[in-house]
């Protein structure tokens, strides 16, 4: 087998790289992928009752870079969705992140703005740089607030305690003092009009591009020559986990058809205290697909299955960058993406950085 470019991967930071090389240099690219689809944990499709699900949890695009909203407004038109999540603890629902609403709530009290700011500057724990994910949290709100939103849900997601995960784990989620009830501050939030694949489908739609689904990478490797090999799967296992396996967190979906337009009011709602599943997620409310019964998705974190998220330890990120001191390494060789740089990038940071390691390219391959 022979091909220009090969692309390894078929999420975002495949396809990306993939329709610029191809639509911008005129470049040959090869693009594969072990799974029987493209798109990458973004993937989305119909289930056997005609719901649009997300076959890999609830997938919202959000972002500050306006690059990004351009690039992908070429392959697909929008609808407005701004994602909303809700926290239920003992059958009570509360606004998540933590906001002026959930704390009035959660302590019954009546608070301004004002008042909540000088509540929470008594009760929170006062730590200058907070180290570790349970300092971000305690630092902000204090220990109650904490033990009930965030202690238990953080255990069950990644089977650690938040005192040995980074703070930058939970610091992904805001606390707000206002009553805004968004779970992104980002100005634009939008769902692709026909789904994530569709999307993907016209990314990838290009003469100069092919796809080979159902393909490993460890496995051909020896029988494909090439010019440049981008790569967006797992960085250990490129190197055959030589300096050993980097911990990835997985998760398990179930998924459950109801005959009635809707099941719960909200897009996903949170567990943090009780059942063994993290979310549960009704991505109807974001698709707004019209169809008379809906799906929904229960998320159980897993150690063991596909790599989803990699694990915020200090000692992970030593072991990730022996791996990227061999990358730099190879020569036109790129490692691009959540898990080829073994970082918590949501799909605009991944599309970002596919965006700019195509203009690297451009003046090198
Ligand atoms: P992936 O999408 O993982 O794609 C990598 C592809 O490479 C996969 O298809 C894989 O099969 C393939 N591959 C790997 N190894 C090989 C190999 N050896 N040979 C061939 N193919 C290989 N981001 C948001 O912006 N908003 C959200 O709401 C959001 N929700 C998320 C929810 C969950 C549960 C998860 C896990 C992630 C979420 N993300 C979200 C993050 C988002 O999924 C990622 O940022 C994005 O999918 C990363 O794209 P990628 O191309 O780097 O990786
Ligand atoms: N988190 C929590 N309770 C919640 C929501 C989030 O404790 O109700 C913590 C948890 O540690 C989680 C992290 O904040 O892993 C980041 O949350 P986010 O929603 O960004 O996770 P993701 O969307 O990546 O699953």
């Amino acid at each position: 087998m022979k091909t220009d470019i090969l692309v390894v991967g078929a999420g975002f930071a495949g396809a990306v790289v993939a329709e610029r090389l191809a639509s911008q240099l005129k470049r040959k690219v090869l693009i594969i992928d072990k799974r029987n689809h493209i798109g990458g944990n973004c993937y989305d499709c119909y289930d056997k009752f005609g719901v649009l699900i997300h076959k890999y949890g609830a997938h919202l695009f959000h972002t500050d870079k306006k690059e990004v909203f351009d690039y992908l407004s070429k392959f697909t038109k929008w609808h407005k969705y701004e994602h909303k999540v809700k926290a239920c603890l003992k059958d009570v629902i509360y606004d998540m992140p933590i906001n002026l609403n959930t704390i009035n709530k959660f302590f019954g009290r009546d608070f301004d703005q004002k008042e909540c700011k000088k509540y929470l500057d008594e009760i929170k724990v006062k730590i200058k740089k907070p180290k570790n994910a349970e300092e971000q949290v305690v630092s902000q709100v204090g220990w109650e607030i904490y033990e009930n939103f965030f202690k238990n849900y953080t255990i069950k997601q990644w089977e650690m305690h938040p005192k040995k995960l980074d703070a930058l784990v939970t610091a992904r989620v805001p606390i707000r003092l206002n009553t805004d009830d968004r779970y992104f501050d980002d100005p634009y939030q939008f769902m692709p009009k026909k789904g994530f694949t569709d999307l993907f489908k016209k990314i990838l739609k290009h003469k100069n591009i092919d796809i080979k689904l159902k393909t490993d990478f460890g496995k051909i490797k020896e029988k494909i020559n090439y010019n440049v090999l981008i790569y967006t799967g797992c960085i250990d296992d490129f190197f055959d986990k030589k300096f050993g396996a980097l911990p990835y967190r997985s998760l398990k979906f179930k998924f459950k058809n109801y005959d009635q337009p809707f099941y719960q009011d909200y897009t996903v709602i949170n567990f943090p205290n009780e059942h063994k599943y993290t979310k549960a997620v009704e991505i109807k409310h974001a698709t707004k697909q019209k169809i008379s019964k809906t799906t929904v998705g229960y998320e159980y974190p897993s150690k063991i299955g596909e790599q989803y998220y990699p694990v915020f330890e200090p000692k992970n990120e030593k072991l990730y960058q022996k791996y990227a001191k061999e990358a730099k390494k190879l020569k036109n060789t790129y490692f691009i993406g959540r898990l080829a740089e073994y970082k918590y990038y949501d799909m605009d940071d991944v599309i970002f950085s596919s965006l700019n390691l195509f203009k690297k390219l451009k003046n090198k391959i």
